[in-house]
């Protein structure tokens, strides 16, 4: 036989491996078709993707379609032994919907499709029920107006409630032949009334509308959304499944329901559902009556239950995951509808993963693959007590996940005094800025009134794990008066309160939290997860605690510690920000001595200054360097020398307060000299700091600086080393875009490192690397790596600097309109865009490769806790990902699925 193309498969003729073709519930009908056997699945066809493709292309049904249906028809009512539109005995079909990957917003299905009029009086005869008979068609004309037409579904709603009420029957079930035929009557003039006619009454052309309208809705509002959301392409097209009715609406023997074949929210391995006597379709899930549980179901029905039973565990064996399953029971019989792949939480991914190798039903890498690795981050955060109930003050962006409840606490200063002290604060700020990070590190959770999902706030707890509620605009705060004020309170700092970074939700309850755990079953996989990996897994860690939790949640080492939150807090703010006045005075004095005009005095005096507050700076990076050390041994520390906003450190109205405070205060002298600071500030202010004095260009200009660190480095790991094992640090340079950067400031490195380890007996050698950061480095990767001992990539920066977006900037304002108007297909500060600076990486990673075999290659921006860039680290031959502590688990399975894959 000839077609210009095959539009319909019979289920016989499908598989699993067809979804493409077949949409997800085609492709799974015709695989329980050949599994189950004949008789378990009612017969019927799918109209392919490709029909739907075809179709939106020309705006009508593509050649050769009609007969293909009519003929698939024919077969249907040849193995069906009825006939559509049968005014004796008709065969009913449903029309369902279904794309490659489930999508609400599609046509809802059809039901009772094939009759009218006529018909529906063959079929109570038939079935000797009148009842039953009007209940489908009732159940047709409303779902036929729903879903093709769109008549307002609460319209049949209250038509439907009017006749119980007219009866005085509580519930669907007691309406009798009677009532229900009258129901069919007002379904059908509200239908004709918002409709503008009657129900086709031509079976041929119910069928053929209903088709048209699942195609149609591929194109509706609610599914191109839910594409645009979860990354769909447009131009998969969505299948339509017409298929035999089976009637779970018969009778005390009948019903519908829907199983899981392993308990769906622990995934513990008994089966669990729901069912409902004499319903048909969604009834079970609609919540009109009360359903009964999988043992209820078994007291019913027991030789029933124990067949469902069965197909669950074959079900389950053949597709080797846990399945989620809906079936109709007619008249004592069992048929299966649909089954698909569970949707279950992070929990119960781990516990069927773990327990199906147990059980021999997958092997471990098999198993990997059955966990979404991104979902896992529920199981990293400390959540609410799930038992307790509580008041919800207020309510906010959730802005980074668990749950977290301490005393309110108004700035970054507070927050280091009480949290220092071992209190649990929560810092509560209309929006937060730099000057408030070391308030992170103190706070056990973080809540603002202004700002959302990428708000300062809102990325520095994620990239900390702090939980976050961000935005919450009901909220009021007032730090300069240490109060705010929700819901009709006002609370002054030590009030307490919680927040659940998850939900968005505030409360002043106390509510216990209960903190995660990485189980036993969850630690198991990971422990397998490592078995498959290629990759490694590092943290960023900036200070011992998260460095700890990095070392507990299974990192191989910190790829990134930044130096830069080091000179954050109260206590440093004086030093630091007298340290680059002094570093700014003292390079122009150099500048100056170099042209020949150098008053001796200002030099020595600059020099002096830049020295001291080096010093103090240098005793306190050392001990927060050892105990990173101390946090991490054995494993390799990477440290990157200091890349502050520079504008950060130096806020021009800082030092116009100072100097007009001094001024008020008489101290005339001072305010001279805060008055010079001033000008220094402002002359060191850029137009475009993030592309200004930064990183290598600072390091370069204030060497010093650089030394003063590269020595607390190597004195701190030379101190640890003799306690300890020594540990393995790499040193970073950051944004380095010249090789002659690189040269410079490696060979600068290299003799500080020398001149300490040489003084001391040890043999510790110290690795040199660079941050690629910057699009230029990645071209001339080669001349890099040949000085480098490693190259990390930050691709957060280097996304920034290869599209020109500053993200700060794009978050908020064009790049959510970007992804809404799909001009671009993900946020490219989530998944790596792999197109942009994908390309950059591997390039750079080629290049530098070729240059130096033993280069060391890893990632450390957001990047790498995100598994779908994971894959991509992988498939380029990084070395290492690096993530924040509480995405490492998510990361090591991430890097195993990529490896298995
Ligand atoms: P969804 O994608 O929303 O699950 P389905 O196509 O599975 O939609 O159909 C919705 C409901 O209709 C389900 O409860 C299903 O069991 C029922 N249904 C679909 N086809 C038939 C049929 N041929 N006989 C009886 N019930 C059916
Ligand atoms: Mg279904
Ligand atoms: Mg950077």
């Amino acid at each position: 036989m000839s077609r210009d193309a095959d539009y319909v498969y019979r289920f016989e003729e499908g598989s699993r491996e067809m979804r493409e073709l077949l949409g997800g519930k085609g492709a799974n009908l015709a695989e329980m078709t050949r599994v189950l056997g004949a008789g378990r699945v009612p017969p019927g066809f799918t109209i392919t993707t490709a029909a739907c493709v075809d179709y939106m292309r020309g705006a009508a049904f593509p050649e050769g379609l009609e007969d293909q249906i009519a003929e698939a028809v024919q077969r249907l009512e040849e193995t069906a032994k009825g006939r559509l539109g049968d005014p004796q005995d008709p065969l009913l079909v449903s029309v369902r919907s279904g794309a490659r990957a489930s999508m609400p917003g599609m046509l809802d299905s059809i039901l009772n499709l094939g009759l009218n009029d006529a018909s529906v009086e063959g079929l109570a005869q038939r079935t000797g029920s009148a009842r039953f008979a009007w209940d489908s068609y009732r159940r047709l004309v409303q779902m036929f107006g729903d879903v093709v037409h769109g008549v307002e579904p609460e319209r049949f709603e209250s038509a439907l409630r009017e006749a119980r009420d007219a009866k005085g029957v509580a519930e669907d079930t007691g309406l009798d032949a009677d009532d229900l035929k009258r129901l069919t009557e007002r379904f059908k003039e509200i239908f004709a009334e918002d409709v503008g006619h009657e129900l086709a009454q031509e079976p041929d052309d119910q069928l053929r509308e209903a088709i048209r309208a699942v195609f149609d809705s591929w194109n509706g509002e609610r599914a191109r959304d839910y594409r645009r959301i979860n990354r769909i392409p447009d131009d998969w097209g969505t299948a339509v499944n017409v298929q035999r009715m089976v009637f779970g609406n018969r009778g005390e023997d009948s019903g519908s329901g829907v199983a899981f074949s392993r308990d769906e929210s622990t995934g513990a391995p008994e089966p669990s559902g729901d069912f409902l006597v004499n319903a048909q379709g969604e009834d079970v899930v609609a919540g009109i009556r009360n359903t009964e549980d999988l043992a209820g179901f078994a007291a019913r029905m027991p030789a029933v239950h124990a067949e469902l039973i069965e197909i669950l565990a074959t079900l389950e064996g053949h597709y080797g995951d846990m399945q989620d399953v809906e079936f109709t029971v007619e008249e004592g019989r069992l048929y299966v509808l649909q089954t698909r792949n569970a949707k279950r939480p992070a929990q119960a991914a781990v516990r069927f993963a773990r327990d199906a190798v147990d059980e021999g039903l997958l092997d471990r890498a098999q198993a990997l693959m059955t966990i979404d690795a991104g979902a896992l981050e529920a199981l990293l955060h400390p959540t609410f007590d799930p038992e307790t109930r509580y008041d919800v003050v207020a309510r906010g962006v959730p802005a980074s996940p668990g749950a977290a409840k301490g005393a309110i606490v108004f700035s970054a200063a507070e927050a280091m005094r009480r949290g220092g002290d071992g209190e649990a604060v929560i810092l509560v700020r209309p929006f937060t800025e730099a000057d408030d990070v070391a308030g992170f590190h103190a706070a056990s959770g973080i809540l603002t009134s202004e700002g959302g999902k990428s708000s300062h706030a809102a990325l520095v707890a994620r990239g900390m794990g702090r939980p976050c509620v961000a935005g919450a605009s009901s909220v009021e705060i007032d730090p300069e008066r240490g109060v705010m004020r929700v819901d009709g309170a006002e609370l002054s700092a030590g009030a307490l309160i919680g927040i659940d970074g998850s939900s968005g939700a505030v409360t002043l309850d106390d509510v216990p939290l209960v903190n995660p755990e990485i189980g036993e079953d969850f630690d198991e996989i990971l422990a397998w997860a490592d078995e498959c990996r290629r990759l490694g897994v590092r943290a960023n860690a900036d200070n011992p605690r998260d460095a700890a939790r990095a070392s507990s949640f299974g990192a191989e080492g910190i790829g990134l510690c930044r130096t830069e939150h080091m000179f954050f807090g109260e206590d440093r703010d004086g030093l630091v920000k007298d340290m680059f006045i002094a570093a700014e005075r003292w390079r122009r004095a150099r500048v100056a001595a170099r042209v020949g005009d150098r008053p001796a005095d200002v030099d020595v005096e600059a020099e002096r200054r830049f020295h001291d507050a080096l010093a103090a700076l240098g005793k306190l990076q050392r001990a927060d360097f050892e105990g990173i050390f101390h946090a991490m041994a054995p494993h390799p520390v990477t440290i990157r020398l200091l890349d502050p906003p520079l504008h950060e450190f130096l806020p021009v109205e800082h030092f116009e307060a100072e100097a007009e405070r001094m001024l008020a205060e008489g101290r005339h002298d001072e305010a001279q000299e805060a008055r010079d600071r001033l000008v220094v500030a402002g002359e060191l202010k850029e137009a475009n700091p993030m592309l200004g004095l930064r990183g290598a260009r600072l390091g370069i200009l204030f060497w010093p600086l650089y030394e003063m660190q590269v020595r607390a480095i190597v004195e701190a790991a030379l101190a640890v080393g003799e306690a300890a094992e020594a540990p393995e640090v790499e040193i970073m340079l950051p944004l380095i875009a010249f090789e002659g950067e690189m040269e410079a400031l490696r060979s600068s490195v290299a003799e500080v490192v020398e001149a300490i380890v040489s003084e001391s007996a040890s043999s510790a050698e110290f690795a040199v690397g660079t941050m690629i950061e910057v699009p230029r480095a990645c071209l001339i990767a080669e001349r890099l790596a040949a000085r480098a001992d490693f190259f990390s990539f930050g691709t957060n920066d280097l996304t920034q600097m290869v599209s020109g977006l500053s993200r700060d900037d794009a978050e908020g304002s064009f790049l959510p309109e970007y992804l809404a108007r799909r001009l671009i297909p993900a946020t490219p500060f989530e998944t790596i865009d792999e197109e942009g600076v994908g390309q950059l990486v591997r390039l750079a990673a080629e290049r530098g490769r070729g240059a130096n075999p033993e280069l060391r290659l890893g990632i450390c921006g957001e990047h790498g806790g995100d598994p779908e860039s994971v894959a991509f680290f992988h498939s380029v031959g990084l070395d290492y990902v690096s993530c924040s502590p509480y995405r490492v688990p998510i990361a090591r399975v991430a890097a195993a699925q990529a490896a298995i894959r």
